[in-house]
């Protein structure tokens, strides 16, 4: 049984994915508590110059075409031989829309088990021992990682980004990629999502509305809001099924991620789908009447009151200064 912990990196259109840093801050804690090496997986073709950044002890890269773009095929294929192989300690996914799709798959296929949702990996006295988001992200589960080899998928939530970014690059390995000549799944087209009226993931200033806000009529509170401010309003999905905003406003794993300086969520619990979509920001700012809501973990400052207290008096503030 192998110490070391590996880190599948996540990418899209040549862009390393938050999500990947946030997994290296992790498993960085996990191999340093139980004396492993911290590995990073990429794959992908022509892509290893996104390795430079990563913040790993060594860097597992295999190229091929079938592996330019994300299918579940392809990158489970890849990672089945690579683990059954080397049988690391962990090996970590994101709880995403890539690393859900072969997490599953994977754990079915090696007989190995699947934690979801952690949003820590860590060791207590040399044991291996992981935190999930259980009920929405509203009960931590804390357990002993299960072996030989355990597949975790990951939210955001106790580790940042910049922690799993390194100015040093590691050094890479090419390693061969199997056989991809019977993929059931490939990629056909990329279509990028409509930006619709306004582009959120390139708006500096976000006003996020949750299903905290009640009703249709209270949007006009956080329009308010984002006015005095500069800002745009966005939301989380409760808000949009219900029609009270367009899907181009929808923040999360079913719309957009966001990285704006500034990420002001009102009565938004912070579930995992939308959590992992903001963790770019800069600087996220809760309002939420339950001091136990997720949202406060990665809120930079949280004020723990009802919105519509709180919300009025801000913009008149603000109106006024
Ligand atoms: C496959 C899948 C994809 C999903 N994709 C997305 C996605 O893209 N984006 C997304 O957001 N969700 C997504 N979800 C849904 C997600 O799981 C949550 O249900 C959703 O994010 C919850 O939205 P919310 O925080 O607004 O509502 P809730 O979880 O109901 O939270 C409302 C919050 O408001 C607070 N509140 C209530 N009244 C007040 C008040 N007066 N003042 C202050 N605070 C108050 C409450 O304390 C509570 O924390 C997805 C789910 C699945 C299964």
């Amino acid at each position: 049984m192998g110490d070391n912990i590996y880190v599948v990196i996540e990418h899209l259109q040549g862009q390393v994915s938050e999500i990947s840093y946030v997994m290296l801050a992790a498993g960085r804690a996990l191999a340093s508590g139980i004396g492993g090496e911290l590995v990073a997986i990429l794959l992908g073709h022509q892509a290893q110059n996104l390795a430079g950044d990563l913040a790993a002890d060594r860097v597992l890269y295999m190229d091929d075409p079938a592996l330019a773009e994300f299918t579940p095929d392809a990158y489970q294929l890849a990672l089945a031989e690579l683990i059954k192989t080397d049988t690391p300690r962990a090996v970590l996914l994101g709880d995403t829309s890539v690393g859900a799709e072969v997490a599953g798959a994977l754990s079915v296929r090696l007989e190995i088990p699947l934690v979801s949702r952690c949003s820590s990996v860590h060791a207590k006295e040399g044991t291996p021992k992981f935190v999930s988001q259980i009920c929405g992200g509203k009960i931590m589960a804390e357990g002993d990682l299960p072996g030989p080899t355990a597949l975790v998928t990951m939210v955001p939530g106790d580790f940042k980004a910049e922690e799993g970014q390194s100015d040093q690059p590691a050094e890479v390995t090419s390693i061969p990629a199997p056989s991809f000549d019977d993929l059931k799944v490939t990629l056909k087209q990329y279509i990028e999502p409509e930006v619709g009226d306004v582009d959120i993931s390139t708006e500096p200033i976000l006003i996020a509305v949750g299903r905290g806000i009640q009703q249709e009529a209270n949007l006009e509170l956080a329009e308010e809001l984002a006015a005095a401010l500069g800002g745009t309003i966005c939301a989380s999905r409760p808000v949009v099924d219900q029609g009270w905003l367009p899907i181009s406003r929808l923040v999360g794993k079913s719309g957009k991620s966001v990285k704006p300086k500034l990420f002001l969520a009102i009565g938004i619990s912070g579930a995992p789908e939308h959590v992992e979509a903001v963790t770019g920001s800069e600087t996220i700012i809760a309002i939420n009447t339950d001091p136990a809501a997720p949202i406060f973990d990665i809120a930079k400052y949280g004020a723990n009151v009802d919105l519509f207290e709180l919300v009025p008096a801000l913009t008149e503030q603000l109106q006024g200064s």
